[in-house]
């Protein structure tokens, strides 16, 4: 726990200073920067009450995103594929043997426009093993459906050795994700009675290992609700930064899941500390100034009124059409039972195209982008490209003739004629020896080929 400081976290929570008003004003100039923040900082935001200076962080908060993102938003699909489980974590509700028809499931997904999944198991010997994940994996991959495929999945299982997650990169993952749901020693504990999750250090380590073995980008988070926002918030940052520290970078993504009600999951239906909407917000607005070239995941736990507004100070990636439960893509999207049977409740209900509208009605642009990952800007590479400031002129052209790719393939006509609109007004804004190119890739892309990226 050398690098989850308790005490140095409670002492700053209880630091006068951090609650001045023009002390938290000196924070968010610096953070204007875009160099990110220490703890102390940050814990100086997360001590904003003043209406005005909420409303200046969110502000700055914005600008920051579109400095780094621009108005991109990447989009994916969780996929589910067991929800058996070894563990018994109290707000949780995988207890219950699956069918997931994983060939099945992925089609339905690829045909919906789907590019990228993130793939989530329970924790188990037999149904969640290493072997079980690779074929689940490999099965993925070789859906092929009107030129239509996965190209990027990460990955969310428990905490594997350094051998498991060296094989687990060998299957051709993206991110491995892993959640510490709470870094708060106490609350940890309580809330992961027994089975192999009661470790603390072996879920806290997972992400050295998995970058000792050579798994280039990992993914971390903390369930909020579980314990004190200001404090999860800080233990979340201080991961981050020790992991940019000792391995050069930091995590590609950071992931904010809320506690939603859950079957017979009884830490989950009376949050022992409820994040009220305001304290989500502000939380991501830190986080996105705290860590200002670290990607922010939001899922569809999250209403879609709350989602538009976390769009605006610091998400970067977002889940759609999302179901929680293995088989569920299959299944009727009504059915109670699939309904409770899910991991958790979801607050958007909406498929992958009414997101998508949604998104472009607001201003944002859809991207199915994985071109990165496959052409190898992983780990340091894709952060000294981000930090440059030049990672965004491939995203802009990837993330249009992606784009294009979902309206010709799979958007309905009143989607398709929106979106292309849309497009055109982006297109505008770029300058003109890149709209050349831009227009280029989309003419291949209405062309018929298909993949078209930088
Ligand atoms: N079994 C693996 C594990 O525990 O790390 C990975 C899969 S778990 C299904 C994925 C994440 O879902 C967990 O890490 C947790 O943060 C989140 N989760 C679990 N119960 C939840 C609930 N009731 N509401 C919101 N998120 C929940
Ligand atoms: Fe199992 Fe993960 Fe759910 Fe815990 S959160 S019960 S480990 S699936």
């Amino acid at each position: 726990m050398e690098f989850i400081n308790e005490e140095y976290i409670f002492s700053l929570l209880e630091n006068r200073r951090l609650f001045d008003t023009g002390f938290q004003m000196e924070v968010l100039e610096k953070a204007s920067c875009a160099k990110g923040l220490t703890l102390e900082d940050s814990a100086a935001l997360l001590n904003i009450s003043d209406y005005d200076l909420l409303k200046e962080l969110f502000h700055r908060a914005k600008k920051i995103k579109e400095k780094i993102y621009g108005n991109r938003l990447v989009l994916f699909a969780p996929l589910y594929l067991s929800n058996l489980c070894v563990n018994n974590c109290l707000y949780c509700a995988f207890r219950r043997d699956n069918k997931a028809l994983i060939t099945e499931e992925t089609g339905l997904l690829v045909k919906q426009g789907h590019k990228r999944i993130l793939l989530v198991t329970g924790e188990h010997p037999k149904k969640s093993d290493i072997e079980f994940i690779g074929s689940a994996i490999k099965a993925i991959y070789q859906v092929h459906i009107n030129g239509g495929n996965i190209r990027r999945l990460n990955v969310n299982t428990a905490p594997m050795s350094v051998e498991g997650f060296k094989e687990l990169k060998s299957f051709g993952i993206g991110t491995y994700q892993c959640f510490q749901e709470t870094y708060n020693f106490e609350t940890y504990k309580k809330m992961h009675p027994d089975g192999p999750k009661s470790d603390y250090s072996w879920r806290l380590y997972a992400m050295d290992r998995a970058l000792n073995a050579g798994i280039d980008d990992v993914g971390i988070g903390s369930l909020f609700g579980l314990t004190d926002y200001k404090f999860e918030t800080l233990a979340l940052l201080s991961h981050a930064f020790y992991l940019d520290g000792k391995f050069g970078i930091g995590p590609h993504t950071i992931s904010i899941p809320r506690l939603e009600p859950a079957l017979n999951a009884p830490a989950a239906e009376n949050p022992p500390h409820a994040v009220s909407d305001i304290e989500f917000k502000k939380l991501v607005a830190v986080i996105r100034l705290a860590v200002p070239y670290t990607g922010m995941i939001l899922s569809t736990r999250e209403r879609p009124e709350l989602r538009r507004e976390l769009f605006d100070v610091g998400v970067s990636q977002i889940s759609a059409g999302s179901r929680t439960s293995p088989g569920a893509y299959k299944e009727s999207a009504e059915s109670l039972e699939q309904y409770q049977m899910a991991q958790f409740q979801l607050g958007d209900h909406r498929s992958l195209e009414e997101v998508v509208k949604d998104c472009c009605e607001l201003g944002y642009l859809p991207s199915f982008c994985t071109a990165c990952y496959r052409s190898g800007r992983t780990g340091d590479r894709f952060m000294e490209l981000a930090k440059s400031g030049n990672i965004g002129k491939l995203c802009t052209p990837n993330a249009l003739s992606t784009f294009r790719e979902y309206i010709n393939d799979f958007a309905g006509e009143e989607t398709k004629k929106a979106a292309r609109d849309f497009m055109e007004i982006e297109i505008n804004k770029v300058p003109d020896t890149a709209q050349k190119k831009i227009r280029k890739m989309i003419e291949r892309v209405d062309n018929g080929e298909r993949d078209v990226f930088f």
